[in-house]
């Protein structure tokens, strides 16, 4: 790769590139002076992102009546860092996107705000749990905010709270949950200290530090520059590639210097499902247990269809009666086959209105006369069905039958009794539809995942009608192929059979 002449705080190191610094100073190195090479952010990444902020600003209402730093003004550091300082001296009682700067550090935090005379720092996450990766970046925060505001005298991090159920009025106050971070951030100056020390080395040295890939690049976050750094391991026969590995094991071989899958010693591999696809790189075909897969099989009983059910999990409770995060199904399509043709069915539930009732009775109208329900990785739709047994006890015995007719397809890929190369290693619905369906299939959706299912429904509270039109048919479409890709899965292996 092409070196870097000296490139040396054009602008301060801010938490992000901290937290990269942390994880590779490569990652860190490249993402402050080559940030062209960073891969496009996939579309999950962009929901996640806007969720965060959503959050984050739903959370100033805890705290009304606060100035925004970044409101009005284009996205230039030194000026927020400037008006927070002029906030601060005038009195301002609380701020948003509080913004400072120390030692070529610059961090943003959420909310600042005036509690009996000192300062008090809130950073939003979006989640019920605190990491360690959260309480690190909230110790770096409140280390370079406490060096430019000494009277700041705690710092919070703000989750939702599990527990929280929507009864009425949205209760923000029991919503948001703080926890303080300063026995951590009070322990760890020293340590901020020195390693933003280690980062301005690594920018001063002027070149890309030699640091190779590892199990680093995923921790705590995927790397933004994996597509740099391993592309010349994204092949097929890659180690790298082996699914049902932790990456440590991964790692271990490929340090041992065996980069190839057919350069595995089969005899040393214990786990079955690591081993078919050592035997399928090495015989460069796919492989199948006949004996496993005509046993699974045989016990899908006729008539049969599929079923895939699609939730939204919205952090801040939308029905009554509802959790941050729950899971509330919003769509479900079926296959089934009547004389010959492919038949479809979609249900879908409109933003606006808890159906959930409404949703159940159609699936277990739809399903009924069904003796087996064909799904691929039955674990979403069974815990759907477990919630709804909860809220709808009238229909426990129907939701009863329906799970016991449920057969889940993922499981003779799951216990290695059929894989193909061309899967690399990945055992989802969507790395096998290529092989089951080669016309349709996902690539040509707008739609490709479940999480982006789930944000573009969301979505939909922003929308017009015209627009949630639009979005409606591209999210049906994504779940029918769900389940069609499921239905003909079944036809695959029985091909597979004959
Ligand atoms: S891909 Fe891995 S080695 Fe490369 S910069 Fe990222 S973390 Fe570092």
């Amino acid at each position: 790769m092409e070196q870097h002449n000296q490139v040396f705080m054009s602008s301060p190191i801010s938490k992000s590139a901290f937290i990269k610094a942390e994880q590779c100073l490569k990652h860190f190195y490249l993402y402050k002076n080559h940030p062209y090479l960073r891969d496009s952010l996939s579309k999950e990444k962009q929901f996640i992102f806007k969720r965060g902020t959503d959050v984050g600003i739903f959370a100033q209402k805890l705290f009304p009546g606060g100035v925004d730093v970044t409101e009005g003004e284009k996205r230039d550091q030194q000026l927020f860092a400037q008006k927070t300082k002029d906030l601060i001296a005038n009195g301002t009682q609380t701020i948003y996107e509080a913004t400072f700067i120390y030692d070529d550090l610059l961090v943003m935090v959420d909310i600042l705000t005036k509690q009996d005379d000192k300062w008090v720092a809130y950073e939003v996450k979006s989640s019920l749990k605190i990491t360690d990766t959260y309480v690190k970046d909230a110790c770096f925060q409140f280390y370079v905010i406490k060096n430019c505001l000494p009277d700041l005298v705690d710092f919070n991090l703000l989750t939702l709270n599990p527990k929280y159920v929507l009864d009425g009025d949205l209760d923000i106050s029991k919503l948001f949950k703080a926890t303080s971070v300063m026995k951590d951030a009070l322990k760890n100056l020293e340590y901020f200290a020195h390693k933003t020390h280690i980062a301005k080395l690594t920018l001063e040295q002027g070149k890309i530090p030699d640091i190779k890939i590892g199990t680093h690049c995923f921790q705590p976050y995927d790397c933004d520059f994996l597509g740099t750094c391993w592309k010349n391991t994204n092949d097929s026969s890659s180690v790298l590639t082996l699914g049902k590995l932790t990456k440590q094991a991964m790692f271990d071989l490929y340090d041992k210097g065996i980069k190839r899958i057919d350069e595995i010693d089969i005899n040393t591999i214990h786990n079955k499902e690591v081993k078919i696809q050592v035997k399928a790189a090495i015989e460069q075909k796919e492989q199948i247990n006949i004996e496993e897969v005509r046993n699974f099989v045989t016990h899908i009983e006729e008539p049969f269809c599929s079923l895939d059910i699609e939730v939204w999990m919205p952090a801040i409770p939308y029905y009554q009666s509802t959790k941050p995060f729950q899971q509330i199904p919003f769509l479900f399509s079926m296959i089934s086959e009547e004389g010959g043709e492919v038949k479809t069915f979609s249900y879908f539930k409109p933003i606006e209105e808890d159906l959930r009732k409404e949703f159940l009775e159609r699936i277990l109208l739809v399903t009924k006369d069904f003796k087996s329900i064909l799904m691929f990785d039955k674990s979403l739709e069974e815990t759907v069905l477990n919630q709804l047994a909860e809220l709808y006890p009238e229909y426990r015995n129907d939701i009863t039958d329906l799970k016991k007719k449920i057969v889940d397809l993922a499981e003779p890929i799951r216990k290695g009794n059929y894989y193909h190369p061309d899967m690399k290693g990945n055992f989802t619905l969507k790395s096998i539809a290529p092989l089951v369906n080669q016309e349709a299939g996902f690539n040509n959706l707008d739609i490709q995942s479940g999480i982006s299912a789930m944000y573009i429904y969301e979505s939909l509270l922003e929308q017009n009608v015209i627009e949630g039109e639009h979005i409606k048919l591209q999210l049906m479409e994504y779940c029918e192929m769900d389940a069609l890709i499921t239905y003909q899965l079944l036809n695959y292996f029985r091909m597979k059979l004959n």
